[in-house]
């Protein structure tokens, strides 16, 4: 294991172990919630802390419906969508906001002043560029991030403004930027510690970051947790505490099953492998930083604060079966089928030209006459089909969904495999993934189907245990094949 440096230990003293909170939209969507963030953030604590922002619910979509209405040549109704925006904006700020709120307005304006200059330059474009687009929805958190710090002041709080594109330094993959973890952990030390020590609270708006050279970027939708969690390691944090709307980490979407339950405890892994197989409640990318640095996560409800939500820790004791289960949709299924026969330099041809093509893969899978790889989005597939024409042949299907099962022990318990197929036996199963992960296992279904797998197998593992004769049944009972195995 690698010791922390000098400085990495300095930094971990002076920071004390702070808690870093991160609210969500609907944690700061109006002025209600913003008085209750405010109560939280006010408790009693030894410890000290730095609050990360989300926009305002809805407020990331409707900067973009904006920007494409100004692409469009609609600049007009793009304008009028801005309108909106900022008065949504004045009218949270002047029921939360005592004693600033002049300084506030004005610094809305000027907010406004430069989206409307920006929307002009997109209509001007007939596009809306990676690049405008991360400026336009950055703009999200960068007014949440001020509302919220002089909400915070007004209540009693010694609040600090901190702008997250002072400190997230990333690299110019526009709208899913990566961070570049040296910089950022020092711009976070110098820039966030020396508030911590002289005992304010820095607040900043999630999800933005930018380049060496200052142009704005952003970490990709629903990107704030991730913010929270490089925060967090950067300044060696002793918890990450995500506010949300729900009570924690549920056993499945309670939009799919409004009988789903509150899950107490989950491994990092765990967590990761439901985030990255689609559970919105958690941005993919927000456990590694955390894990890196072993700080716990915390999933809590700001609605409902008593409750006391899910700890995502290093190791937690097995459960004897399913944890969580989630979907994730609009997945394809692309085939690559050799023109030949399969040799492992097709193989690297196919990584070659998808990774030319910036286009992620999801899930892989190869058997002994094929390759099939699940991805999110089938926009490049006909340039990367033509690249490999004359090696490989490239078909897809898209509508699809994977249903992920989650829980340590899953695949050391070959019933629940079982188990899990006699509740969607009907439901045509395309592809299983297990075995590459030790804690999952999916398979795609038609996406028309995702919603009612969930809920049988929801049914299946949680309010209805089969048994558990009937759990050791056969693995033949299977009707699906099980010769593919995917990535992790
Ligand atoms: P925030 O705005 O706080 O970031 P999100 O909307 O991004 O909140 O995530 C919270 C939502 O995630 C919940 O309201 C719920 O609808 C959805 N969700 C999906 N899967 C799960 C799950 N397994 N547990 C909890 N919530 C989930
Ligand atoms: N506001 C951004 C979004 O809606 C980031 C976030 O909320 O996490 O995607
Ligand atoms: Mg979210």
């Amino acid at each position: 294991m690698n010791e922390p440096s000098q400085e990495g230990r300095e930094a971990a003293d002076l920071s004390c172990g702070c808690v870093v909170m991160k609210f969500g939209g609907t944690s700061v969507e109006d002025a209600a919630a913003i008085r209750r963030l405010c109560q939280l953030v006010a408790r009693p604590s030894a410890q000290p802390r730095v609050v990360v922002v989300s926009a305002l619910a809805r407020v990331t979509d409707q900067l973009m419906s904006a920007g494409e209405a100004a692409a469009a040549g609609h600049l007009d109704s793009a304008r009028e969508m801005l309108q909106v925006v900022h008065q949504r904006h004045q009218n949270v700020g002047g029921a939360v906001v005592r004693g600033e709120l002049t300084r506030l307005f004005g610094e809305f304006d000027a907010e406004f002043t430069a989206l409307d200059s920006l929307l002009r330059r997109i209509a001007s474009d007939k596009a809306l560029l990676p690049c405008a687009q991360d400026s336009l929805l950055g703009a999200g958190e960068s007014l949440s991030s001020k509302l919220i710090h002089s909400a915070l002041r007004s209540s009693g709080v010694n609040a600090s403004l901190v702008d997250a594109r002072e400190c997230i330094v990333t690299d110019a993959a526009h709208t899913r930027a990566t961070p570049l973890w040296d910089e950022t952990n020092q711009r976070l030390q110098s820039v966030v510690l020396p508030l911590l020590e002289s005992g304010q609270v820095p607040v900043m708006g999630g999800f933005v970051g930018a380049t060496r050279d200052g142009i704005p970027t952003t970490l990709g939708r629903g990107g704030s947790d991730f913010s929270a969690s490089i925060v967090a390691a950067g300044l060696h944090a002793s918890r990450i505490e995500i506010w949300t709307d729900v009570d924690g980490i549920l056993t499945t979407d309670p939009n799919l099953c409004p009988e789903a339950r509150r899950v107490a405890r989950m491994s990092f892994d765990e967590a990761a492998d439901l985030a990255y197989f689609g559970a919105r409640v958690l941005h993919p990318a927000t456990l590694a930083p955390a894990m890196r640095g072993n700080i716990p996560v915390w999933v809590l409800n700001s609605r409902n604060p008593e409750c006391p939500g899910t700890e995502i820790v290093a190791f937690c004791e097995p459960v004897d079966g399913v944890k969580a289960i989630t979907t994730k949709r609009g997945v394809a299924i692309v085939d690559v089928e050799p023109v030949r026969w399969f040799a492992p330099e097709l193989l690297r041809e196919v990584f070659d030209v998808f990774e030319r093509h910036e286009h992620s893969l999801d899930l892989l899978s190869a058997s002994r006459g094929s390759l099939a790889l699940l991805v999110s989005s089938v926009s490049g597939l006909p340039a990367i089909a033509e690249e490999l024409k004359g090696m490989a042949n490239v078909r897809w299907e898209n509508h699809k969904a994977l249903v992920c099962l989650v829980g340590e022990q899953v695949r050391r318990r070959p019933e629940i495999a079982s188990q899990a197929f006699r509740a969607i036996g009907d439901i045509e199963v395309r592809m299983i993934c297990q075995g590459a992960s030790e804690r999952s296992i999916s398979f795609l279904v038609e996406e028309s189907r995702a919603e009612e797998a969930v809920q049988r197998l929801h049914r299946a593992f949680f309010s209805n245990p089969e048994p558990a004769m009937e759990r050791r049944a056969s693995l033949a009972m299977c009707q699906a094949e099980w010769a593919w195995h995917g990535a992790d």
